[in-house]
């Protein structure tokens, strides 16, 4: 892999994933010196599961100093990105393609708040997001959703941890969100080509051809149908819609085939 230096891209990569980003002060200072080079991203709880977790994995504890853990994902799925250098999160373990015993100056973690015991008080939205954030910091250092490991696998020290979380199926989750499948809109990004030859992204396309649909409901059947409104007419065509309309001059001018749809007198 080569060096991948300090990741100072934790905060724009995780906001570049559509997630919620609080950049604590001093992140880009703060660690325990250097990483090596950046192999994966180690998966945590916090053994706590209240507002306040944050405060330890930055601060440390006694015999520990912080910072505990590069990043702590809350319940809501937002991310606190708390440090950017090495952080003492992984302890001694081993895990393929990761050197033995020394994951610190390889690895992101990420400390999600739970209480790591049950009932499990994940939610959904810290899943999806414990997710989403692990798939784009493996994008971001080309790697795997292979390299994406919970505590409890790398440890050799009896780790628990992310307790509740099948990490097999996880892993196929980040794997097809790495691979585009999985509800990932990135191919909203794709382009193509649309009415008038023009290359634009598949996002665009489909909000014009939302717009464009809407304004030709509203324009044939009055303001409104395209919100939901039963073809409620225009004012200035007697409260008809365009083909009510129509049908009126018809009848009016006696075109063969035309009728008032009101009155239902034909030409
Ligand atoms: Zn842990």
């Amino acid at each position: 892999m080569g060096w991948n230096g300090d990741p100072v891209w934790l905060a724009d990569v995780l906001r570049g994933a559509g997630l919620a980003v609080i950049e604590h002060e001093g992140w880009r200072e703060r660690g325990h010196g250097d990483f090596l080079d950046i192999r994966g991203v180690l998966c945590h709880h916090t053994a706590g599961g209240g507002p306040n977790d944050w405060r330890v994995v930055q601060d440390g504890r006694a015999g520990l100093p912080g910072p505990l853990a590069q990043l702590v994902l809350e319940k809501d799925g937002t991310y606190r990105v708390i440090a950017v250098g090495v952080c003492w999160h992984a302890g001694r373990g081993s895990w393929p393609g990761w050197p033995t015993d020394n994951a610190n100056y390889h690895t992101i973690g990420i400390e999600a708040v739970s209480r790591g015991t049950p009932p499990w008080d994940w939610t959904p939205a810290q899943l999806d997001a414990y997710k989403r954030g692990c798939a784009a910091l493996l994008r971001r250092i080309g790697r795997g959703a292979g390299d994406c490991v919970a505590h409890r696998e790398y440890s050799s020290e009896g780790k628990i941890d992310p307790a509740g979380i099948d990490m097999n199926a996880f892993r196929r989750d980040v794997q097809a969100l790495l691979d585009g499948r999985g509800g990932d809109m990135a191919f909203l990004e794709e382009k193509i080509t649309n009415y008038h030859g023009e290359q634009v992204t598949v996002g665009t396309l489909l909000h014009y051809l939302d717009k464009h649909v809407g304004l030709a409901l509203d324009q044939l059947s009055g303001a409104g149908t395209a919100r939901g409104a039963d073809f409620p007419g225009w004012d200035f065509l007697g409260d008809r819609t365009t083909a009510e309309a129509l049908g009126v001059i018809g009848a009016a001018l006696k075109i063969p085939g035309f009728r008032d749809p009101a009155t239902d007198e034909r030409a």
